[in-house]
């Protein structure tokens, strides 16, 4: 029997995050991820995760972004795959089914008919693009030195209330994104306004530690937006944006007690119904023994 204190560590890190489930993860029909989708589930298994939400980046409009993301002839082939992981880890991992949609003017409708061709359980709104301009894109960088942040900003938050307002999506993705590559916000006052938009129309916010992987090295939200979210009873769902199966449930414990010392909480979705408990429903093992 092993009692060193490492092992007493590891045992509490497993039981904090025992609870959550990882609801932003992608799959390689986006054509920027890697690994099967059961490989994703077997690194929540072994992460010790009640659970896990795919929400790999949805069809869009043909002419929209399409090298990276699933073709719409490829959705069923998406559905299948998660079907299947379900299948497979039934009663062992809570495994849910949704989508990151992207918000952008003009495809609502598009959208909206997406999310009506089956049930899903949950539906991330994100924006990538301001105008034409991809601002997340490593290939892309160059632009911010030709724009004013200020305005960038603003501009880039008038879009993600217009993706709140859309009664599309059950959280936004990466609320404070263009920040990625470590332009921040000189600002906040946009990205306040937003929130008060955010609780006004009762959505969540992904909560997503992708930003401690990229040159900002700070999770989206910010703290001091974390803890704005928090004070306005916007809720949060825990997302590691993992584009590999090693990403899965990255920082979560972290991520979790950040979210907790500021009064905020988590929650999952399932069916598009808030779950207020981040307990998977389907655990029905405790973590897995690290011998
Ligand atoms: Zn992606
Ligand atoms: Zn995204």
């Amino acid at each position: 029997m092993v009692t060193s204190a490492a092992s007493t560590q590891y045992a509490y890190l497993m039981s904090t995050v025992s609870r959550f489930l990882d609801s932003h993860l992608h799959t390689p029909l986006c054509g920027h991820a890697s690994g099967e989708p059961r490989e994703y589930a077997q690194a929540a298994l072994d992460a010790g995760l009640a659970g896990l939400c795919f929400t790999d980046h949805s069809p869009m409009p043909r002419w929209y972004d399409a090298p990276w993301r699933m073709r719409i002839e490829q959705l069923w082939q998406y559905v299948e795959k998660v079907q299947d992981v379900q299948a497979e880890f039934a009663g062992r991992l809570d495994v849910r089914l949704g989508l990151e949609a992207d918000f952008h003017p003009g495809t609502e409708r598009f959208v909206e008919r997406l999310l009506g061709v089956h049930e899903w359980d949950y539906v991330i709104g994100s924006v990538h693009y301001i105008g034409a301009w991809g601002f997340d894109n490593p290939e892309f960088t160059d632009e911010y030195g030709e724009r004013d942040l200020g305005g960038l900003y603003r501009d880039y938050y008038t879009l993600v209330e217009g993706a709140a307002r859309s009664g599309l999506f059950d959280a936004l993705g990466h609320l404070d994104l263009p920040k990625k590559f470590g332009h921040r916000d000189p600002d906040g006052a946009a990205a306040l306004r937003t929130l008060d938009t955010v609780a006004a129309v009762g959505l969540a916010l992904d909560f997503n530690t992708a930003g401690w992987r990229k040159p900002v090295a700070e999770a989206y939200p910010a703290p001091q937006l974390v803890r704005a979210a928090a004070e306005r009873g916007i809720p949060f769902v825990l997302g590691s944006d993992a584009h590999k199966p090693g990403e899965v449930g990255y920082r979560f414990a972290e991520a979790a007690a950040q979210i907790e010392n500021v009064g905020g909480r988590i929650v999952t979705y399932a069916g598009r119904v808030r779950q207020e408990s981040a307990q998977g429903d389907a655990l029905t093992a405790g973590p897995q023994d690290p011998a």
